[in-house]
């Protein structure tokens, strides 16, 4: 059987990793590409209720591609909407990158 909480635990480290490595100065193609890329997840997302959800949150709230900054941000605000949902604690989403790229900081 399908193990939502493990299978979101996963997603949500690729989903955040990603959004860390994103280029700094993405071309059109590049932020294109992730548009596309965030659609189609979520249009495969084993999970049916989540994706579904999860579609809806896409069309409110388009992902932002600008740069590494915006969208792991935006990502950290898809998160929380979903932790919301499930009654979790929010994220800061200031410490995404201390998370997710940098590392805690002493
Ligand atoms: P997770 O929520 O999996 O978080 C993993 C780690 O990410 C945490 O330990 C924390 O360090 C970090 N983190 C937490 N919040 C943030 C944030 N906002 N930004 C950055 N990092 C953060 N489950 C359902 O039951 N119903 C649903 O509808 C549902 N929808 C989902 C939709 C998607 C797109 C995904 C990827 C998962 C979904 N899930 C859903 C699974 C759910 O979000 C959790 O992954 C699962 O409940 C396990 O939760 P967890 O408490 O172990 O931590």
């Amino acid at each position: 059987p399908l193990d939502v909480e493990t299978l979101g635990q996963s997603t949500w480290n690729l989903l955040h990793t990603m959004a860390a490595y994103y280029p700094k100065n993405p071309t059109p193609t590049e932020q294109k590409s992730m548009q596309d890329f965030m659609q189609l997840f979520a249009s495969f997302y084993p999970c049916s209720h989540c994706s579904q959800d999860f579609r809806d949150e896409l069309a409110k709230n388009p992902p932002q591609t600008e740069n590494q900054n915006a969208f792991s941000r935006w990502m950290c605000e898809r998160h929380n909407k979903v932790n919301e949902k499930l009654g979790k604690p929010l994220f800061d989403c200031s410490k995404v990158d201390e998370r997710w790229r940098n590392g805690w900081q002493a």
